[in-house]
């Protein structure tokens, strides 16, 4: 066993520095964590995951279980890093609690679920949602590094009839051209590449991008209705691999997913209004996310209202908030973990209340003044000039997109702090089966009443949400009294249905009759609970 983890979490990791951070922790704490992999990308990458509990205590997946995942948009390395920080804090703090937490609880980390998307984000800083597909077309645009320098960046070029000027404040932000100007000078703009099958007309953007976010499979909606949605619910491989994952888990409690975006917490539902959910289970989602907000010092919303103020209320198909929420019946959440504005100086407020793109282009000044205060951090490369072999004289700069898509990393250690603190609070309230009030009478000759009660004492009830009623796979909580050799069972069944227990004190009371003395087990369990077993020695 190593002596120390070296472990960082002030930047991003690439596929193999991944790999190796992974390693790593399963190494260091083989009784707490271990890995392995749930499938594989189809550039070939293994998707990574972590199961983290107290192996030496009960089957891991027998117990309530918390789903941890993140850079799932290729670009937003932060949510890796974020969940290795979780992942670490899990394997290496020794408080009695967390010690406690991992005898019941277990979590499954996936620190990426988009190993392509990201190492493809990382190495060229090119603009890319989850998955880049080059739809061929004439005169179509195919995003590539032209100049040589490893990066995928915008090209620009002088023209009079150009649709772009550079911005009068600072000339490395390319603007719109505005209502009579016809000063210049005007420029086309483009993401770098080469043109596909040119005719020597204008280029043109023609790049699918593949949102993972929009794959999931709840109100999922084709193309022409949900852009990124890909061809059907669960149709990229890696999200098929995680789907394939949860649904022989249904252990599954809690969950959370780490993304970047102006930071905030947010919440389900992510296609229709509050007005339309339960009304405890908005009280709880509420609730929990205050935790949330107190934590990590971003503000709660829900997906629809995550936008600019003065927009309509987003209506996001194939969301992963409203999958976990209504087919695993469960109170998931995102943590949104800032971007660059933030490090910039920008609140999430600040950029939702904006209502113009004048306003907003305030904000890209702020994020160019921030690259010049840290140079060193490569979010702007200066436009240089380049002899394009298709276009003629081009020049090739703008802003890594993995820079601007990410807050500072040297942020990231403070922040994942507050979202492991909220990720505790949430995985805390497990459901809790215990066994109490143990009672055995003797009855007749030989006949033993045995009386007992089975309680859930976590903060969920069994059935976590509301809609959790109605999840198949959330049956109903059991207890069954396993006999010694020699005794009899006189009830009717060894085995009793429950039904779902209500959270902190619902309970359920028992009784069996038996013949013969010897010693009775008593065991239950709930599919989202976990187990919970005691000796009973009868007519001993
Ligand atoms: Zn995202």
């Amino acid at each position: 066993m190593p002596a120390s983890l070296d472990l960082r979490f002030d930047r991003f990791y690439s596929y193999q520095e991944l790999t190796r951070a992974l390693e790593q922790l399963a190494a260091f704490a083989p009784d707490r964590v271990r890995r392995h992999s749930i499938g594989r990308s189809p550039e070939g990458r293994e998707l990574w995951m972590l199961t983290v509990t107290d192996f030496t205590r009960g089957d891991p997946d027998r117990k309530p279980a918390y789903l941890i995942h993140g850079n799932l948009h290729a670009q937003e390395l932060s949510g890796t890093t974020a969940a290795l920080y979780v992942a670490h804090y899990l394997v290496t703090d020794d408080t009695p609690e967390l010690q406690r937490l991992l005898g019941e609880v277990v979590f499954y980390i996936v620190p990426r679920i988009n190993p392509d998307g990201a190492e493809y984000a990382l190495t060229t800083g090119g603009a890319i949602r989850s998955r880049l597909v080059p739809v061929p077309a004439r005169n179509a645009i195919r995003p590539a590094d032209v100049n040589g320098d490893g990066l995928i960046l915008r090209m620009r070029i002088r023209c009079e009839d150009g649709d772009q000027r550079p911005d009068r404040q600072d000339p490395r932000l390319m603007v719109p051209r505005e209502p009579h100007d016809d000063e210049g000078p005007f420029y086309r703009v483009f993401t770098e590449g080469f043109i596909e099958d040119w005719d020597g007309g204008e280029p043109r953007e023609a790049s699918y991008h593949k949102d993972f976010n929009r794959n999931w499979g709840a109100n999922w909606r084709p193309e022409h209705q949900q852009y990124g949605a890909g061809d059907f619910p669960f149709s990229e491989p890696e999200m098929r691999a995680v789907a394939e994952f949860v649904a022989a888990h249904p252990n599954i409690f809690g969950a959370l997913g780490f993304h970047t975006g102006c930071n905030g917490v947010l919440r389900p539902p992510a296609s229709r209004p509050d007005e339309e959910l339960n009304d405890r289970d908005l009280a709880v989602l509420r609730e929990l996310g205050r935790k949330g907000e107190q934590a990590t010092g971003f503000k709660l919303r829900a997906v629809t209202q995550y936008r600019l103020d003065e927009s309509r209320p987003n209506r996001l198909q194939g969301h992963f908030t409203d999958w976990a929420y209504e087919h695993l019946g469960i109170y998931p959440f995102e943590i949104e973990l800032g971007m660059l504005y933030q490090s910039a100086g920008i609140t999430t407020d600040q950029y939702f209340a904006s209502k113009s793109d004048e306003e907003r282009r305030e904000f890209d000044r702020a994020i160019l003044r921030w690259h010049d205060a840290h140079p060193e951090a490569g979010a702007f490369v200066d436009w240089q000039p380049f002899e394009h072999p298709q276009l003629g004289r081009v020049e090739i700069g703008g802003l890594r997109m993995n820079a601007f898509a990410n807050p500072d990393p040297r942020e990231l250690p403070g922040i994942a702090e507050g979202c492991t603190r909220f990720i505790l609070e949430h995985a805390g309230r497990y459901p809790h089966l215990r066994i109490v009030g143990v009672r055995v009478d003797a009855v007749g000759s030989d006949i033993f009443r045995i009386r007992a009660t089975v309680m859930n004492t976590g903060g969920f009830p069994t059935y976590i949400a509301e809609t959790g009623r109605d999840v198949r796979a959330n049956r109903s909580p059991m207890a069954r009294l396993e006999l010694g050799d020699g005794m009899e069972m006189l009830s009717r069944e060894a085995g009793v249905e429950l039904g779902h227990l209500g959270a902190r004190s619902g309970k359920r009371d028992l009784e069996w009759f038996v013949k013969g003395r010897g010693t009775a087990r008593l065991v239950a369990s709930a599919v989202k609970a976990g187990t919970a077993a005691v000796e009973i020695p009868i007519g001993g």
